[in-house]
């Protein structure tokens, strides 16, 4: 039987705000069950692709991305918020709700071919991803494949990322 990740996902009300149901993945992380069952996942989805590097978007995005990267042997580029990276950066810029937020990563670590699949913990409108793909495509590199344990496609995030697949465990609308 597969197993019910649903039921190892807490969820809470309005949080961070009236109105909104926020997906907890803390508790996947609690239950080394579900954990499990997420890298396992994600490790026999990408152990035979050409995927030979690993993009995970800050900060909850690592937590999937770094035992994915160490499992297969692959690179892992950190796509962090601005300011926080110590090397030389590229940086990308892009649209909020309310206002605009900018990602980096190492110039130095990113180029010509580098096949990425990007994690992240969860794809709500997805631009956030939008702008992560491309920032590593003008750094040269291609990307093959979006990955979040979680996704929420009623917020229509295949409009922001209709060009490279999105892949899921679970989706919630
Ligand atoms: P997007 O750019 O796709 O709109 O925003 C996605 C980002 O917001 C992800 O990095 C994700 O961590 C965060 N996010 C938005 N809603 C939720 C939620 O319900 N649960 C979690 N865990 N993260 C969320």
């Amino acid at each position: 039987m597969a197993f019910d990740l649903d039921a190892a996902i807490r969820k809470i009300p309005d949080f961070p705000k009236p109105g909104i149901l926020f997906y907890d993945i803390t508790s996947i992380l609690a239950n080394p069950e579900a954990f499990s069952y997420c890298i396992n996942s994600m490790v026999e989805t990408y152990k035979d692709t050409d995927i030979n590097a690993i993009a995970a978007i800050e900060s909850r995005g690592f937590i999937f991305a770094a035992p994915l990267a160490e499992r297969l042997s692959l690179p892992l580029i950190l796509v962090r918020k601005k300011g926080k990276l110590p090397g030389e950066t590229l940086s990308k810029t892009f649209d909020l709700e309310y206002g605009q937020d900018t990602i980096e990563i190492h110039k130095a670590d990113v180029g010509p071919g580098q096949t990425f699949l990007i994690v992240d913990d969860l794809v709500a409108t997805g631009g956030t991803l939008r702008a992560a793909i491309d920032l590593l495509t003008e750094a040269g590199a291609s990307v093959k494949e979006i990955f979040a344990p979680i996704g929420l496609p009623f917020l229509n995030y295949s409009e922001k990322l209709g060009d490279v697949p999105v892949r899921t465990l679970i989706e919630y609308d």
